[in-house]
């Protein structure tokens, strides 16, 4: 995509909890940048109160506006019932499918600030495939005639196609990445190396599954030596990845991971940069993309107007830049980090006690 005078059309999904807070506080943050693009914002429903109310969890106007109507949307969180609900299932789900936003991107950064003391340094981007792998939730269940017990089985997909997709969005990323760091100043550069993808599996296990991915990625690399000749290829067991992310996080550009690895680690990298309250995602797809971010609907601070709304301001931030306007959500980064740099205005969970409309303040006044 790239910039336009035409107005973006995003659709704002705030769904449950605190998605109905942070959401606005980012729609607010967008509507301030200055010679940004212009916005035409679109309030749609979804999400488990809806579904409540009305019995459906995503209606179709919803699906049909952002797929006909708008180039990008900001999600904020569904409320995940602990036990199943007949008819109910995850819109988000629903959505990353009807979009076909193949990849979930997240990246992770430490930002020094007084609220995270003893922080390791790290600037990862990690991208989780979103189609396939053990989520294709083809599960069953059988009673094993020779003890009578039960024995529960789960298929898993690796497909060619998602696999080379996704690994292609990761060399890409690299690349983009690089870009960004030339035009930043010398002290903020974390990476000092040459650009890197780190394929993550578990292929000396798995060496179907795992076999195909870690071929299929390894082959955007090989079968592109000019376009992604520059860029290292390493690769990572799972389980050594966990270790090292935690030893040391420094050694990591560009992760990419099928699904549930995808999941287990950026939930894990988020540990390590803070509170769940920072954490952006965008689910990335060829021709739409929405931001969310990657915490819950925290039914536990839901309407207490305390929810940290930073996680949602990058995902806008992402949503902006994989629409093509790198250099807005580069300003919308900067301020948000100045603001936790300065530590004087901050929501509970990182130790503050300020409100979300404090945070946003502090955030627009940076930008
Ligand atoms: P869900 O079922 O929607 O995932 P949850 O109970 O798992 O809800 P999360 O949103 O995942 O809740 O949050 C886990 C914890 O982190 C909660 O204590 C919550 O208050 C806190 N938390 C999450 N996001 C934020 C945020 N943006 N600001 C402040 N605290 C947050
Ligand atoms: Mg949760």
């Amino acid at each position: 995509a790239t910039a336009s005078s035409a107005p973006l059309k995003i659709g704002l999904i705030p769904a449950d909890g605190i998605g109905r807070e942070v959401i606005p506080a980012a729609q607010r943050v967008l509507e301030s940048l200055s010679n940004g693009p212009r916005f035409d914002f679109v309030h749609l429903d979804a999400g488990f109160e809806y579904f409540q109310k009305t019995g459906t969890a995503l209606p179709q106007v919803t699906i049909d506006t952002l797929k006909n109507e708008c180039q990008g949307a900001l999600f904020g969180a569904v409320s995940s019932p602990s036990h199943k609900v007949a008819g109910y299932s995850s819109p988000i789900v629903a959505l990353r499918k009807h979009l076909d936003l193949y990849a979930n991107v997240r990246p992770v950064a430490s930002v020094a600030s007084p609220a995270f003391p003893n922080q390791k340094v790290l600037d990862m981007l990690i991208i989780r495939e979103n189609t396939e792998c053990l989520y294709i939730k083809s599960e069953r269940q059988e009673v094993d005639p020779a003890t009578g017990l039960k024995v529960a089985y789960a298929d898993r997909k690796i497909s060619e196609y998602a696999s080379k997709r996704a690994g292609t969005m990761a060399f890409n990323m690299a690349l983009t990445r690089q870009q960004l760091r030339e035009q930043k100043p010398l002290e903020n550069r974390i990476w000092k190396h040459k650009p890197r993808v780190t394929i993550v599996h578990k292929s000396n296990v798995m060496s179907v599954t795992d076999g195909l991915w870690r071929e299929t990625v390894r082959a955007v690399k090989e079968d592109n030596p000019e376009k992604y000749g520059g860029v290292d290829m390493e690769e990572q067991l799972v389980d050594s990845m966990v270790y090292r992310m935690f030893r040391e996080p420094e050694a990591f550009d560009v992760v990419v991971a099928p699904n549930l690895y995808g999941d287990i680690i950026s939930d894990g990298a988020a540990a390590l940069v803070g509170s769940l309250g920072v954490v952006p995602s965008a689910n990335v797809g060829d021709n739409f993309v929405m931001g969310e971010p990657v915490h819950g609907s925290a039914p536990d601070i839901a309407g207490k107007g305390i929810s940290n709304p930073i996680a949602a301001i990058r995902s806008a931030g992402l949503l902006l830049e994989h629409l093509g306007h790198t250099q807005h959500a580069l300003k919308m980064y900067d301020a948000v980090d100045a603001v936790l740099a300065d530590g004087s205005i901050l929501t509970p969970d990182l130790g503050g006690k300020s409100t979300t409309n404090e945070v946003v303040e502090a955030v627009l006044k940076h930008l």
